[in-house]
């Protein structure tokens, strides 16, 4: 039996697509085609704790651990696996995601965070988005690490404008402030793990980290799922 004939067959059962390549699944396969599982580009980060997405922090704010799961750059598959879950309404994908990278950290420095929180969006835009998508990554990665996921301790006061024209002062400028931490009695000798989807200039981030080392006693460190590179 050919390998095309056998594709065939399985698509009259299993009409789902690899939603980084658009191949069929076999029955085994979830989300990702067994290629595409298996050359997703780990940055493998969490295993060291000198690395350049933490340097991005140094000096800037106390971040304890940094890791993403995996590099993309502009033409790479695995950028669509964002995009759907940022645009196209497939939240799915990010829980997903999140229980993948929940397992890869399992065992290292990150065994020492012991909450999770995702970065917040704003009231209205989630809304109109429906979810927001660092929640379902956290809510994946709680699920394979056995992590608590705090998604009303840290919130959103300001709806910032679009960042993508700005310069990093200006951006730093537009999100300083637009956090709040709102239960601080919850966090207070808590080693939080911040969860965003992607990270660029980390503003974003330094924004969020500020606000939650605030709260004495408290240590963070940070996952992303995607790591951009040129
Ligand atoms: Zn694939």
């Amino acid at each position: 039996m050919g390998f095309d004939y056998f594709t065939q067959f399985a698509r009259l059962f299993f009409p789902k697509n690899c939603e980084a390549c658009g191949r069929n699944l076999l029955k085994s396969e979830t989300m990702l085609c067994t290629n595409c599982f298996y050359h997703i580009p780990k940055t493998k980060f969490h295993e060291e704790k000198d690395n350049i997405l933490n340097r991005l922090f140094y000096g800037i704010t106390n971040i304890t651990y940094s890791t993403a799961f995996f590099y993309f750059h502009k033409a790479s598959k695995y950028r669509i696996l964002i995009h759907k879950l940022k645009y196209k309404g497939q939240k799915e994908i990010g829980i997903q995601l999140g229980r993948m990278a929940g397992t890869e950290i399992n065992g290292s420095f990150f065994d020492e965070t012991n909450v999770v929180i995702p970065v917040p969006l704003h009231p209205a835009k989630k809304r109109l988005r429906g979810y927001n998508q660092s929640e379902m990554i956290a809510k994946g990665l709680c699920e394979t690490s056995g992590k608590e996921l705090l998604t009303d301790v840290l919130i959103r006061q300001k709806f910032t404008e679009t960042q993508t024209k700005k310069n990093l002062e200006a951006r730093r400028e537009n999100v300083s402030s637009a956090f709040k931490v709102v239960k601080p009695e919850i966090l207070r000798g808590k080693h939080v793990l911040l969860i965003d989807d992607v990270v660029t200039t980390g503003s974003t981030l330094i924004a969020c980290a500020d606000e939650i080392l605030k709260t004495e006693k408290t240590k963070v460190s940070i996952f992303v799922l995607g790591f951009a590179v040129q």
